[in-house]
């Protein structure tokens, strides 16, 4: 096991990609294994944060104080038979999917940013363009080795249900408090999963790195689809963009079946047009889509529903860009990476910080969000961006103040985060509550919420030492 104690070994572990500045650690533990892990915690009491990748967005892996773990040796990668695949915490996406290159399978979440680690995915239950269709990272864990804060390893497999008691491996219990507290309907990545009936499995995905340190992942594997046809669609008005994602939900998965719908407003736009020189510049609003096509032999036909379809639509279609191969397909993920690279760059040289919403609302309230946040951005004179999941009624909004307009910025995200709440929506849709989003995470639970969540932390980490600070 490594220690690092110098302030500069530390250091680069207490950043992430939200610019979070102020943590402390007194030392970061590299463990080799699990019962390398195991023994330390067992003999351990100060608080302990689980570092990933750093690619986290709210500061969940940035501890106060305490010792940081990292799981960075934690790299084997096997599949173990038809449709699993056993993998490290520390295995990123972009190693996951290399190795399956090789094979005939297909790990559909695509948070996109290929850097994050799987462990990092699994506590932010993250999901990203292809969710529409394929759902989210809890929707393709089979089984976990789990630690907790205490020592104590279980493994936790799908199927073992919330109403049974999680045994572990030295013969002790925990059982599920009784709480009346429930999810949001809509996509959902803030706080802890509840449901009825529900897996274990599914609390310990999506909780922030406070439950337990998941330290072996089984994943479930698609058959990789033999293509995707695959498209940015560019509009002179954004509202075309809107009413074209009621269409496409109206088809209900038939004939025109995208697995991602992204959007890009008009900033979005301006900002990758100084990269991409070939966007349309009279475009307000841009969709990338992919479909994915199971066999070959149904290409040309899935391809032709789709130009059938568009054609009736209104849409800059001569203008608009259609993938020829796999290349295309790449660069088209690209220019979607692009968005958010492009503004934090701007922002490290600007000095400025973005102040990020990664909310979502119910399906009936999509136009709605739509109009909503065309009028409040447009009217509150800041810069900003939207752009994201559109398919999921789930966008990301980035406000871009100037020094001087801070306050005014914040006011603007609470007066969106109080509409959204309103529509039963959720304040973080997949980036996870972490630290950053606490205040707003209240709001949605409300005091109730959070005592019954607070019961379940109880039961699993009743010293509060796992990363301390996140959520609650
Ligand atoms: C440009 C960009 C685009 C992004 N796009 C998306 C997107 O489309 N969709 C999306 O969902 N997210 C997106 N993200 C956010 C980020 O990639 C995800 O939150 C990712 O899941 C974080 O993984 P990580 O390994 O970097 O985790 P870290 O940032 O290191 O940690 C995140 C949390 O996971 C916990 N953790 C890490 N490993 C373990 C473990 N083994 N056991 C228990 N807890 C653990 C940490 O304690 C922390 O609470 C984006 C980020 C960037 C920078």
């Amino acid at each position: 096991m490594i220690r690092k104690t110098k302030p500069e070994f530390i250091a680069p572990y207490l950043k992430d990609a939200s610019n979070f500045s102020g943590g402390n650690a007194e030392e970061v533990i590299i463990p080799e294994s699990s019962e390398e892990l195991v023994i330390f915690l067992k003999n351990e009491t100060r608080p302990v944060t689980i570092a990933g990748a750093g690619t986290g967005l709210t500061a969940s892996r940035i501890p106060y104080g305490g010792v940081i773990v990292s799981l960075e040796r934690f790299k084997e990668i096997a599949i173990e038979e038809e449709r699993r695949i056993r993998v490290g915490p520390a295995v990123t996406l972009n190693e996951l999917q290399d190795y399956l290159v090789a094979t005939n399978w297909f790990y559909p979440p695509n948070p996109t940013e290929t850097w994050a680690s799987v462990g990092g995915t699994l506590a932010t239950n993250a999901s990203g363009s292809r969710s529409y269709k394929y759902g989210v990272t809890r929707d393709y864990v089979e089984e976990v080795e789990l630690v907790l804060v205490d020592g104590r390893k279980t493994i936790v497999k799908r199927g073992l249900k919330i109403f049974e008691p999680l045994k572990l491996e030295d013969g002790s219990q925990i059982s599920f408090p009784e709480i009346s507290y429930q999810s949001p309907k809509c996509k959902n990545a803030a706080g802890y999963f509840v449901h009825p009936g529900m897996d274990w499995l599914d609390l310990f995905i999506g909780s922030d790195g406070t439950l337990g340190v998941f330290t072996k992942i089984v994943l479930r594997l698609i058959p990789c689809p033999a293509d995707f046809v695959s498209g940015v669609l560019f509009f002179e008005d954004e509202s075309s963009c809107w009413k074209l994602i009621s269409k496409i939900k109206s088809f209900n998965g038939e004939e025109i079946a995208p697995c991602s719908l992204e959007y890009f407003d008009h900033n979005a736009l301006e900002k990758l047009m100084r990269k991409h020189q070939n966007i349309p510049h009279h475009s307000r609003a841009a969709l990338f889509f992919e479909q994915d096509v199971a066999e070959l032999k149904d290409y040309d036909l899935v391809l032709e529903n789709w130009y059938e379809f568009l054609s009736e639509e209104n849409i800059m279609l001569d203008d608009s860009w259609f993938a020829q191969g796999t290349k295309d397909i790449q660069k088209f993920h690209d220019f979607r990476h692009d968005i958010p690279i492009i503004i934090n760059e701007e922002n490290s040289r600007a000095g400025r910080v973005k102040l990020g919403t990664d909310m979502a609302v119910p399906d009936n309230h999509f136009i709605s969000m739509m109009e909503f946040y065309q009028e409040i951005l447009g009217t509150s004179g800041l810069d900003y961006v939207m752009f994201g999941h559109l398919g999921d009624n789930h966008l990301h909004i980035n406000l871009l103040p100037g020094a001087s307009q801070m306050e005014y910025a914040l006011q603007v995200y609470d007066q969106i985060a109080e509409q959204i709440l309103e529509w039963r929506g959720t304040v973080s849709a997949e980036h996870g509550i972490g630290k950053l989003k606490k205040k707003y995470f209240a709001k949605m639970v409300g005091a109730e919420g959070l005592s019954d969540l607070k019961k379940i932390k109880d039961c699993l980490d009743p010293g509060n030492r796992l990363g301390v600070g996140n959520i609650l």
